[in-house]
């Protein structure tokens, strides 16, 4: 089993909501696999989630330690991305350990500078160059066809679908390795769903991917490991099938069959 993250007693407080802490959690999110992070509404999914390209580090006051180690591909050591201070460590993170949120967050400008904004950001001004890169994330995020003909038209005037992997490919145009979904697809229609669904397990040939979701067919869909929270505690981590047709604890069998949630 190779990691390409590992928490290590990582604890997370937000100063005004003590109560909602994330506890000693230890979690492994394998390379080349999708790991699910279920759990009732305000359990911590997504503080875990955003804990991994430090986004938390954007609520002032709040505290938190443990490691949270990433691999540096290159060397193949593991580092502790909490010990990253300077901006350009934090900014390398985020292009490293991407992020989809929930609502489709395309920025005001054309769909081709969306792609190209990261990688303009790189220091890549060469324009075929940026052009070929831009089509190449296009491409793989299954959206070029829908939007080859249109690439200076805004993106705010595409569906809510095709905002979504815009998103996508603005990600992986910078070529992370690992995708954070903070559940990419409940604000989208079933169609939408499915495709960007094919997509996540597409990508993960390449990229390791860890989605929170509140909709258990999905996890069971597309995810490898599923790793069940409750109150701040990572309760039980195996892999889905396990979870979902052998759970180990009562309280993840309760959630799984529907008794809370
Ligand atoms: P989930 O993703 O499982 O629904 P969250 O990680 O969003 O849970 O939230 C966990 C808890 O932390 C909730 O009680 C929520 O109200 C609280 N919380 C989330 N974000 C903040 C914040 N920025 N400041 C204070 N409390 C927050």
């Amino acid at each position: 089993m190779k990691n390409i993250m590992e928490m290590k007693d990582f604890y997370f407080t937000y100063p005004k909501a003590p109560e909602a802490t994330l506890k000693n959690i230890n979690l492994n999110i394998e390379e080349n696999k999708i790991t699910a992070l279920i759990g009732p509404s305000g359990c911590g999914k997504s503080t875990l989630l955003r804990s991994l390209n430090r986004i938390h580090d954007l609520y002032p006051g709040n505290q938190y330690g443990g490691k949270i180690l990433l691999k540096d591909i290159k060397n193949r050591k593991m580092e502790n991305i909490l010990m990253y201070k300077k901006e350009i460590e934090l900014i390398d993170l985020r292009r490293r350990v991407g992020m989809i949120f929930q609502k489709p967050t395309p920025f005001p400008m054309s769909i081709f500078d969306n792609v190209a904004y990261g990688l303009k950001l790189a220091g890549i001004k060469n324009k075929s160059e940026l052009g070929g890169r831009v089509e190449k994330a296009l491409k793989e995020a299954a959206v070029w066809n829908e939007v080859k003909d249109r690439l200076k038209e805004s993106a705010l005037g595409m569906s809510g679908g095709q905002q979504q992997r815009l998103c996508i490919a603005r990600a992986i145009a910078v070529e992370p390795e690992v995708l954070l979904f903070d559940e990419p697809t409940s604000a989208l229609d079933p169609i939408s769903t499915a495709a960007i669904e094919e997509l996540i397990v597409e990508l993960k040939e390449r990229i390791s991917i860890a989605i929170v979701t509140h909709n258990m067919q999905q996890a069971s869909r597309i995810s490898d490991y599923t790793a069940f929270m409750y109150l701040g505690d990572l309760v039980e981590f195996g892999e889905t099938e396990q979870i979902f047709l052998n759970p180990k604890k009562k309280q993840t069998e309760d959630y799984i069959t529907g008794r809370f949630g």
